[in-house]
C-alpha cells in the first residue's frame, strides 16, 4: 500500500475489446499484438494472459528478454522478438520458444547455421526495410534471397515476411503507397510465406492490405489509431491522484522551482503526489503553457510552473471549490483528458505517455485474467 502514489487503472477488458475490434476489421488476416515495452507500459504479466484470452495467438516483443518474461505467462502462442538477436543469443530463442525476426544477413546466416548445427525447423520472421530505415533487409538483398527462403533452401523456416511503416497515421504522404506497393512486390516473391505490414493505424486504413498478419500495438492500449478522427478504441488507461495540500495565494504570488509561474488573479492551488518522476513531463513544449492539465469535477485546471520530483502544483481556481479537500482525487489520464492529449499537452506522443507511466503508481487491474 502507497497512500501517496497516483492510482493507475488498467483495464483489461477494454485491450480484450480494442483487440477484438482490430481483429474485426481485419477480414481474413489475423490479428496479432504488440505488447513490447512491457505491454506499452501496462504490464507485460497481465496485458499478455489477457490478450491471449480474448483470443489473441501471435505476440510481438522487442527483446529477448521480454519475450522470456511473456512466455512464462502465455505458453502456448507464437512470439516474435522484433529486435532481432544478438551474436550468440540464438540458444535462448530455442529455450523459451521465440522467434527472431531476422533482418540482416548475418543474423539470418548465423541462425540458419544454429538450425542446422542443432537439426531444428528454426521458425524465424525475415523483416525487411520498405523505406523506415530503421531495421531489416534492403529490398535487393530479400529479392536476391527469396527463392530459397519461399524453398526453404537456406536451413530454417521464415514463418512471416514483416515491413514496418514510416507514416501510416499520416494522411498526406506518398510514403504509404511506396511502401505499401514495394511491399506487395517483394512478398509476392515468396507467395507460401505469411506477410505483415499493418501497424495501429494502418489496420484502420482501408487502403493498406492487410496480408496474413496484423501487428497493432497502441490502438489495443487505448491510443487513437486514426488522429484525424475521433478515437474508435475504448480508454485503458485511467491516473488519479489525491490532493494533498490546498493553497490561495493573492495575485502577483509566484510559484514553484524558479517562480515560472505567477498568479495573475488571486488563485487556489493544490498539489498532488506525481511529478517528473513518473514519468511526465517536466517543462512545457512552449513557455508559459502548462505543461499537464488535469479535470477537477469536470473542470480542466493547468498545471502552474515546473514539475517538481514527485509533485505537481495545480491552479484549481476555476475547479468547483466543493471538490477540492485533502484527498479527493484529480485525474491526470482519463475521460476528456485521454492519452493522446495527455502526450500533445505535454509536447510529445500518447505513446510516451504509456511507456513512461510510472511503476511507484499503485496498479489495479480490472477484468479477470
Ligand atoms: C511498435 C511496432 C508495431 C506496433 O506499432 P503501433 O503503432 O503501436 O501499432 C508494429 N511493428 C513494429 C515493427 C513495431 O516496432
Amino acid at each position: 500500500m502507497n497512500p501517496h502514489g497516483a492510482h493507475l487503472t488498467i483495464d483489461l477488458n477494454a485491450i480484450a475489446s480494442n483487440w477484438q475490434h482490430l481483429q474485426s476489421l481485419g477480414g481474413a488476416a489475423e490479428c496479432g499484438a504488440v505488447v513490447k515495452a512491457d505491454a506499452y507500459g501496462t504490464g507485460l504479466d497481465y496485458t499478455g494472459p489477457a490478450l491471449a484470452k480474448a483470443g489473441c495467438r501471435t505476440f510481438f516483443v522487442a527483446h529477448l528478454q521480454e519475450g522470456q518474461r511473456l512466455r512464462a505467462v502465455v505458453p502456448n502462442a507464437t512470439i516474435y522478438v522484433l529486435n532481432g538477436f544478438v551474436q550468440g543469443s540464438a540458444p535462448l530463442y530455442v529455450e523459451s520458444g521465440l522467434r527472431p525476426v531476422l533482418g540482416t544477413l548475418d543474423e539470418i546466416h548465423e541462425w540458419a547455421g544454429f538450425a542446422r548445427a542443432h537439426a531444428l525447423s528454426g521458425e524465424a520472421a525475415i523483416h525487411i526495410d520498405t523505406g523506415l530505415n530503421r531495421l531489416g533487409l534492403e529490398p535487393d538483398v530479400f529479392r536476391a534471397l527469396a527463392e530459397d527462403l519461399e524453398n526453404k533452401n537456406l536451413g530454417f523456416t521464415a514463418t512471416l515476411v514483416m515491413t514496418h511503416l514510416a507514416s501510416s497515421e499520416t494522411l498526406d504522404t506518398a510514403q504509404n503507397e511506396q511502401q505499401t506497393s514495394l511491399f506487395g512486390e517483394l512478398v509476392s516473391l515468396t507467395p507460401s510465406i505469411p506477410a505483415s505490414l499493418c501497424n495501429s493505424s494502418a489496420v484502420t486504413r482501408k487502403e493498406f492490405p492487410r496480408h496474413a498478419m496484423m501487428r497493432p500495438g497502441y490502438a489495443l492500449y487505448g491510443g487513437n489509431p486514426t488522429p484525424w478522427t475521433t478515437n474508435p478504441m475504448k480508454p485503458v488507461v485511467t491516473l488519479k491522484a489525491p490532493i494533498l495540500q490546498i493553497r490561495d495565494i493573492p495575485q502577483g504570488t509566484c510559484v514553484g522551482y524558479n517562480a515560472r509561474w505567477v498568479a495573475k488573479r488571486p488563485s487556489r492551488l493544490v498539489v498532488i503526489s506525481a511529478g517528473y518522476a513518473d514519468g511526465l513531463m517536466r517543462l512545457p513544449p512552449e513557455p508559459d503553457k502548462p505543461v499537464a492539465e488535469v479535470l477537477i469535477g469536470d473542470t480542466l485546471c493547468p498545471v502552474a510552473g515546473r514539475l517538481s520530483m514527485d509533485l505537481m502544483i495545480i491552479d484549481a481556481t476555476d475547479a468547483p471549490h466543493d471538490a477540492l479537500h485533502r484527498n479527493a482525487p484529480v485525474t491526470l489520464i482519463g475521460g476528456p483528458l485521454d492519452i493522446d492529449r495527455v502526450g500533445k499537452t505535454a509536447g510529445t506522443i500518447g505513446y510516451l505517455i504509456l511507456t513512461s507511466l510510472s511503476r511507484r503508481y499503485q496498479r489495479h487491474y480490472l477484468g479477470q485474467v
